[in-house]
């Protein structure tokens, strides 16, 4: 793919082959990219960060920008958040910034700095151990001492870190090349180690160190590298992709409030559509997913593929425009089929419409929230938003007007724009109808509503999901009872 790199000027050297940083066992001479060889401009650095940096500066440490902010700011995007990193510990943090500092986390201690609604994350270098704390940088700058240790379990999975360091131990911890890179407030200028410049400038992702190792470390560094491919258009580079599929299973052992975090991150990144297809290509997807994995799997007649892409297309779309996304929206769509499914199973017990799908909603959420924690606010409005599906066709006189005011009605209604567009096209006059509701005037809404017939649509749905809950086990059993398909 081919890239423009709006900011970096005269640094790059020929392209050469590269195979992935080690840390090396002395510290090293970074590279410096002096201010008159990179674009970042102050201009384009938040107000509040750069209140951070210059707070830490006058009190007499050390202070870089780091992380996705540096690498999107070179790429020409528009960054996230910015991350502070320095050389003073989260007390000395709180000591400068005062009231606006908090200190939080207790495994990966952690300063922020609040200016009204924006909140500058500060981190302290994180560092080797007692031994390598107390020695010098390649600047001859001292480490920190910390009294806390770092803690790592059975398997290399990293629980605790609060070992304090200096930058060249710093750098080896973070996870790719491109997140690697620090900008100096002292002198402007961008410190990389690792050569994440080359990585950026090629469009390499590439993880820092032996990629098993830093996987076992933290296994979400799977699904952060799918993530940053996706949103940057990165390739990942092969000795960093070759172990994913092997280790993905580790995925198993992260909590289930951190997947969570990540689930929104992976489908909230604007590149949703990627990121679920390179979610399936490593085999990840199930970790996140395992029972929309599974149906996908058993896919039939594009069902739920679309459904799931339609949606994640919608919500990309909602991000470029700059307008809000919502959590519970997109587990809906993720677990809408799974739900039709067990709803049509405790139909066919003998269960009553409504009864079935209460069941139905509780059993998916039930498994969902084993693999991604989904706080009770947004569980409560995917069962709004299933529950609305049924309810939209029921609009004659007054119902239409409740419903419209009903808190999760545009989300319902937008539920159903997608499933129209997944191939459902005989909601479509549905859909219409109440696309023309909300653009009249009220009285003319009244009329509108009276004017349907009463006349409810029985059945349809249902029957439809008989015929194809019907095609998918005659399928199963035509494949000798596979689960897998032939997809
Ligand atoms: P985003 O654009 O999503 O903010 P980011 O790269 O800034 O991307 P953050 O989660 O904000 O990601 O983390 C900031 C930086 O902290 C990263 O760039 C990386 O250097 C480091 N980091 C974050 N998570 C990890 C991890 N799991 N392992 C190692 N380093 C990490
Ligand atoms: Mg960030």
């Amino acid at each position: 793919m081919q890239r423009i790199i709006r900011k970096i000027t005269s640094y790059f050297s020929p392209s050469k082959t590269q195979t992935h940083p080690a840390k090396p066992s002395i510290p090293q001479a970074p590279k410096v990219i002096p201010r008159s060889e990179h674009g970042i401009s102050r201009r384009e650095i938040d107000k509040s960060a750069l209140d951070v940096l210059y707070g830490l500066k006058r009190a007499g440490f050390e202070a870089y920008l780091v992380g996705g902010c540096v690498r999107d700011l070179l790429l020409g995007l528009e960054p996230k958040d910015f991350d502070v990193v320095t050389n003073a510990e989260p007390e000395e943090v709180k000591e400068v910034f005062k009231r606006r500092c908090q200190l939080i986390g207790r495994r990966f201690r952690l300063a922020h700095v609040r200016f009204g609604r924006t909140v500058i994350e500060v981190a302290t270098f994180r560092g080797q151990g007692k031994e390598q704390a107390q020695r010098q940088d390649f600047f001859g700058r001292k480490g920190k001492q910390s009294g806390k240790a770092r803690e790592v379990d059975d398997s290399g999975r990293l629980l605790r870190d609060n070992v304090y360091g200096t930058i060249d131990e710093d750098v080896w911890r973070r996870d790719f090349t491109v997140n690697a890179l620090y900008y100096n407030i002292k002198d402007f200028s961008i410190i990389d180690y690792t050569d994440g410049l080359q990585d950026i400038k090629n469009g390499t992702l590439r993880l820092i160190g032996d990629p098993e190792t830093r996987y076992r470390e933290d296994p979400v560094r799977m699904v952060r590298a799918v993530r940053f491919a996706a949103k940057l258009g990165f390739n990942i580079d092969k000795s960093t992709e070759a172990p994913i599929e092997e280790l993905g299973h580790l995925l198993k052992d992260v909590s289930n409030a951190r997947m969570f975090e990540e689930v929104l991150k992976l489908f909230h990144s604007g590149a949703g559509v990627q990121v679920f297809e390179k979610l399936r290509h490593f085999d990840l997807f199930t970790y996140l997913f395992p029972i929309t994995e599974q149906l996908l799997h058993e896919e039939l007649e594009g069902f739920p593929r679309m459904m799931v892409i339609k949606a994640l297309k919608s919500t990309d779309l909602r991000i470029s425009e700059g307008k809000s996304v919502n959590p519970a929206f997109l587990f809906s769509a993720m677990l809408w089929e799974p739900m039709l499914q067990r709803k049509q199973a405790h139909l066919d017990s003998g269960m009553v419409h409504q009864d079935a799908f209460f069941a139905a909603a509780n059993d998916v959420i039930e498994q969902q929230i084993r693999s991604t924690a989904i706080p009770k606010r947004f569980t409560a409005q995917m069962r709004d938003i299933w529950n609305l599906q049924n309810r939209l066709s029921k609009r004659q006189g007054p119902r239409a007007q409740k419903l419209i005011e009903h808190p999760r009605f545009r989300a319902a209604y937008d539920f159903l724009g997608v499933r129209v567009a997944a191939g459902e096209s005989e909601l479509k006059k549905l859909f219409d109808w109440w696309t023309e509701y909300q653009e009249k005037d009220p009285v003319d809404q009244v009329a509108f509503a009276n004017a349907v017939e009463k006349k409810p649509q029985k059945g349809r749905r249902r029957r439809q999901n008989r015929n194809f809950y019907r095609k998918r086990s005659q399928k199963k059993s035509d494949s000798s009872g596979s689960t897998k398909s032939s997809d």
